[in-house]
């Protein structure tokens, strides 16, 4: 392992964050000797990820430290032997991505990704009706009725900066122009009150009930005279005030986060955002949005989609890929035994949880990841965005953002070691 380093001291602007899916662009980072410090625009999760001091550690085979060049062949060999390896966790970015797909094809591969119970929700309703969409730059630039729907945007530190309180709105949208309204359970609100004070609408309910106000809402607004006290707690004089500010904005927006709807079939609540969107472009501009793509999740939905045809979730193992939304989760096929060995990524983030399943596991992770159990084999990866250079997609998909290298690592990326593995095979 090479220990030294050949920067010094080194200020570099710009820098894209590849820690949560709104990607912020404007990070100020110093190099010195290879320690990063995160001088301007960092928050707590980006500070942390960018400013931790990294272990050094090697190629390991059943836990024992073993030359780079031996774990990719012990790799290799499992790879080789498996009738249908399921490679998961698929936490990298494009290139990263676009050699696993390449691997995927040669092996007979099963796809998913380490948040793919979220991606899912939002592919069953894209899939089944259609769906009208934002970007960030609308948001900020347009928005002034921005319902947040069982999300706070917490996982997403800077989205309130970045698009909500954003002073620099291309058509000068101030920041009393715009309304929030929060629809969920204990969401925290505070982020939602204007730099001017202005206090957000909060309806309070359970997350299972979010579907009920917004299909109420819909109905509401289009014109249905609903014969009742309340909804989900809620009264039925706040939905009509509500119904009215959406028909009567001009530029309304519907906020999710997929991760946090973790509830029984999401997708029908999804669903409800989007036909209400649909419904109210009839009067004004609206559309959704969804908050997401932590990991690559983008990334590796992106790629699989332009380049086989299908969303994650998908099985090469016939010759052609062949999706299926349950049938392929990690849980599903590692419980059923459809698989007979595990590749799993996770180049951002060394705190998910690794599946432990009874067949030879290969991991390729960070070099703290932490492991309850000893794979065949562990190679560490390099992280990208900090340790080389990439791309990324953005949680809105429209954006795929050029990734920077900030200093030195000993490691490979998870691209040159699936490289390597596909040319030994
Ligand atoms: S909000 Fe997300 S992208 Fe922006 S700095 Fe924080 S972790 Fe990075």
């Amino acid at each position: 392992m090479d220990k030294k380093s050949t920067i010094t001291a080194a200020m570099t602007k710009d820098v894209p964050c590849p820690f949560c899916g709104i990607l912020c662009d404007d990070l100020v980072i110093e190099n010195k000797n290879d320690k990063l410090k995160v001088i301007e625009n960092g928050c707590p999760k980006a500070i942390a990820l960018f400013q931790e001091e990294l272990p050094e550690t090697s190629a390991k085979i059943k836990g024992k430290d073993v030359p780079l060049d031996d774990a990719i062949d012990s790799a290799c060999n499992i790879l080789k032997n498996s009738h249908t390896p399921l490679i998961a966790g698929l936490g990298t970015d494009v290139s990263g991505m676009r050699s696993v797909m390449e691997l995927a094809d040669k092996t007979g591969a099963i796809l998913d990704h380490m948040h793919g119970d979220a991606l899912i929700r939002n592919t069953l309703v894209l899939q089944d009706l259609g769906w009208m969409m934002t970007t960030m730059a609308e948001i900020k630039n347009r928005a002034d009725l921005i319902i947040m729907a069982g999300t706070d945007a917490t996982n997403f530190p800077r989205f309130y900066e970045r698009v909500i309180w954003n002073e620099q709105s291309m058509f000068k949208l101030k920041n009393d122009d715009r309304e929030i309204v929060y629809i969920g359970n204990k969401l925290n609100t505070k982020s939602g009150v204007n730099p001017n004070g202005k206090r957000p609408t909060v309806l309070n309910c359970e997350t299972e009930q979010i579907g009920e106000i917004i299909s109420s809402l819909h109905a509401l607004v289009s014109g249905a005279v609903l014969d009742v006290k309340e909804v989900a707690g809620v009264k039925i004089k706040t939905l009509q005030i509500l119904a009215e500010k959406m028909k009567a904005a001009k530029y309304g927006v519907i906020v999710w986060a997929p991760g946090e709807l973790d509830i029984p079939h999401a997708e029908l609540t999804i669903q409800n955002f989007c036909e209400t969107v649909k419904y109210l472009t009839r009067f004004t501009r609206f559309a959704g949005f969804s908050l997401g793509g932590n990991d690559g999740a983008m990334s590796a939905m992106g790629v699989c989609a332009w380049q086989s045809g299908y969303p994650l979730r998908v099985n090469f193992d016939k010759g052609y890929p062949d999706y299926d939304a349950h049938r392929y989760s990690t849980h599903n096929v590692l419980k059923k035994k459809e698989v007979d060995s595990l590749l799993w990524i996770s180049s951002f983030n060394s705190d998910i949880h690794t599946p432990h399943a009874s067949i030879p596991t290969i991991v390729l992770g960070k070099e703290d990841t932490k492991l309850n159990f000893k794979p065949e084999v562990f190679i560490p990866v390099s992280t990208p965005g900090i340790d080389h250079t990439g791309q990324i997609i953005r949680t809105d998909s429209v954006v795929s953002l050029p990734l920077k290298k900030v200093r030195q690592s000993p490691y490979s990326s998870v691209h040159s070691i699936i490289r390597q593995v596909i040319e030994r095979m």
